[in-house]
């Protein structure tokens, strides 16, 4: 189900901004995401902090990592947007689980913060990023989950999580709404395809300067445009699953889902949008989804590499139909190798290799095919 808030934004958006400040904050993270995000390409970040996006505002970044001011200058803007004295909208976007910094503190420590406050001896105590994410999100124009740990929990929340960790949904509860009406947006993948990034925040930038429609979201706060679709139907593998023919160990070009892909029931675009500038991605390069992008991620796709239990059937009636497609297919195809002139002298006049002519079966086939096929138009070259 799709789920269109434009209801909430009846009327024009009367603001045009100019500028919009994006926090980055990181709870239970690799930088992963991070990394993502520097690599995307359509939109770039650069296109971003330029503000070359017609119509978009331009984007003031506030990273941790990628911040050349330090300390309590680098703070101080969170602060203010806590508050909600920034005097200009903002964007939250969390990258990592969050971790339940009560047991943490109970121990007298915590998981992760960023920047401190006194305490009331006097003394720096870190402030855990979570807080930051409860006080900020009330401000905030949208809060953007980033990653599979901060979309649904991912890998730090897997069974046994020995930090309680969980996502930004979780945290900030289904209740929750941005400053614009907005639940959180989740953009999941560990980690997550760049572009899906900053395309995203493009979308919210746009609609913010009331030059595009509200994006819309899925149940789960996914941008639907983006994961609608399993990774699957966009595989460049498809074709091999669909004709029946399975790899059996990495490294073969066939389907893998014999070898422990996920992908028919995963939904990620990675497939088609490529990892980084349109090339890479999962199977195109060999390895098979492991669902990733999914709240189920990491349990319920583990054994890793393991066929899936599902594929008992669906890849048999493949190889089953598959069979018999393919050898059809490969009759015609081997018709649709010769040229006019090679059909009628009844040779290919290859120095490469000997095309052996069809017999008189396949002949009759084809004959029989082309009928069809030009039962309603003229055959090119035919005197009707
Ligand atoms: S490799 Fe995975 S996603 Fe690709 S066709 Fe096979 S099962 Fe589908
Ligand atoms: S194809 Fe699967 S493993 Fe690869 S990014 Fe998508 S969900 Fe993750």
């Amino acid at each position: 189900m799709t789920q269109n808030l434009a209801k909430h934004f009846q009327g024009p958006i009367s603001n045009v901004f100019d500028v919009v400040h994006a926090f980055w904050i990181a709870g239970g993270s690799c930088d992963g995401c991070s990394i993502a995000t520097v690599g995307a390409t359509n939109p770039s970040v650069e296109n971003l902090l330029n503000g070359t996006i017609p119509g978009a505002a331009k984007v003031i970044l506030h990273h941790p990592v990628l911040a050349v001011n330090a300390g309590e200058e680098f703070i101080k803007p969170f602060r203010l947007a806590a508050k909600g004295e920034l005097g200009a909208p903002f964007v939250v976007l969390c990258e990592g689980s969050i971790m339940d910094e009560g047991m943490a503190a109970e121990t007298g420590g915590y998981w992760s913060g960023l920047g401190a406050d006194e305490d009331e001896n006097g003394d720096p105590q870190p402030i855990p990023s979570s807080s930051w994410v409860t006080r900020m999100s009330e401000h905030a124009a949208a809060v953007i989950a980033v990653g599979t740990c901060a979309t649904w929990g991912g890998i730090p929340a897997a069974a046994n999580n020995p930090t309680n960790s969980a996502s930004v949904m979780d945290l900030l509860g289904e209740d929750y709404r941005s400053a614009l009406g907005l639940p959180v947006v989740n953009i999941p993948g560990c980690a997550p395809q760049g572009d899906n990034i900053t395309e995203t925040i493009a979308a919210v930038l746009l609609f913010l300067n009331g030059l595009a429609p509200l994006p819309e979201f899925d149940e789960l706060g996914r941008p639907s445009w983006l994961f609608d679709e399993t990774v699957h139907r966009g595989c460049t593998r498809a074709g091999f699953y669909e004709e029946g023919t399975f790899a059996e160990e990495h490294g073969d070009k066939e389907c893998l889902v014999e070898i422990g892909c996920w992908g028919p029931v995963v939904q990620c675009n990675i497939n088609k949008r490529g990892a980084l500038n349109h090339a890479g991605g999962c199977m195109n390069v060999g390895a098979p989804c492991i669902g990733c992008t999914m709240p189920g991620f990491p349990d319920s796709f583990a054994p890793f590499y393991k066929t899936a239990p599902g594929t008992m059937v669906s890849s048999n009636i493949s190889r089953v139909t598959g069979t018999v497609i393919r050898n059809l297919r490969e009759m015609t195809m081997a018709f649709q190798n010769r040229t006019p002139k090679w059909n009628k002298e009844g040779k290919v006049p290859s120095g490469w290799g000997h095309v052996k002519e069809p017999n008189l079966v396949k002949k009759v086939m084809h004959y029989t095919y082309e009928k069809m096929q030009f039962s309603d138009s003229p055959k090119p070259g035919s005197k009707k």
